[in-house]
């Protein structure tokens, strides 16, 4: 069995005192790890302070992004080195805000994946369509390419170890949520390409989440899909009670 992992994505929201204010009510109320796991995906200037205040428990902390490379003139970013030795865990990449607004490529994607691996942070890939392609009858296609080239070059444990979120880039932030069949189905593709791309192993292993539109509402009919094993949460993630309730729905 795939154990269950909620992510809540806070994207630029929240002032430093709100952010942990939101840790110290989280952190005692989230299912045990053995049973979920549930992260926040915090803005970079949080992140010493929510590692340090979620420190001993279950929560765990994620960055939202982060360069490829180690170090070096690239003014503005922050380095997967950096965000390991912080003591994060998760690293979000790609998510189609970072792709439509800041340039953000499938290349540029699989670079990211790759160092976080390097440096033991373990990648949230996003993946998703709009809702063009989805008229068009694109979804499926376009889907397996992103997720092929996120994955080129990661080893079967890495593959194994990754969490791919599939948020349709309609449902996020507008209220309209993919059907529980509609998101299972592009889902069920997802682990079939990784089978067929890297192994039957990895495929069974990896871990998918939906994303876009997610709430306390709606989450225990998705969670009960055959191919989704988590969620990706904005907008229902940022109060600390909506964000247990989701958590536990994992569980
Ligand atoms: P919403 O849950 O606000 O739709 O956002 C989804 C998302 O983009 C999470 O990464």
């Amino acid at each position: 069995m795939r154990k269950k992992v909620i992510a809540g994505n806070w994207k630029m929201n929240k002032l430093l005192s709100e952010a942990e204010q939101f840790v110290e009510t989280a952190k005692t109320k989230i299912p045990n790890e053995d049973k979920a796991e549930s992260v926040v995906c915090a803005p970079f200037p949080f992140l010493p302070a929510l590692v340090e205040k979620a420190k001993g428990t279950d929560l765990k902390i994620a960055a939202q992004n982060m360069h490829f490379e180690d170090s070096g003139a690239f003014t503005g970013e922050v380095s997967p080195a950096m965000l390991k030795d912080l003591g994060v865990t998760h690293v979000v990449l790609g998510h189609s805000e970072r792709r439509e607004l800041f340039a953000e490529t499938d290349e540029t994607v699989n670079k990211k994946t790759r160092a976080a691996f390097n440096h033991g942070l373990i990648p949230i890939i996003c993946v998703g369509e709009t809702l063009e392609q989805r008229e068009n009858n694109e979804t499926m296609n376009h889907i397996e390419a992103q997720v092929k080239k996120a994955l080129e070059g990661l080893t079967e444990d890495q593959v194994k170890a990754s969490i791919i979120a599939y948020e349709p880039i309609w449902a996020i932030g507008t209220g309209k949520t993919a059907t529980s069949e509609q998101a299972n189905e592009v889902c069920t593709h997802i682990r079939k390409v990784v089978k067929t791309a890297v192994s039957e192993e990895a495929g069974n292993a990896v871990r998918l989440q939906y994303g876009g539109s997610v709430k306390p509402a709606n989450v225990d009919e998705l969670l009960s899909q055959s191919d989704i094993d988590g969620a990706l949460v904005g907008g229902a993630s940022l109060e600390a009670d909506s964000f247990v309730q989701l958590a536990e729905a994992g569980a």
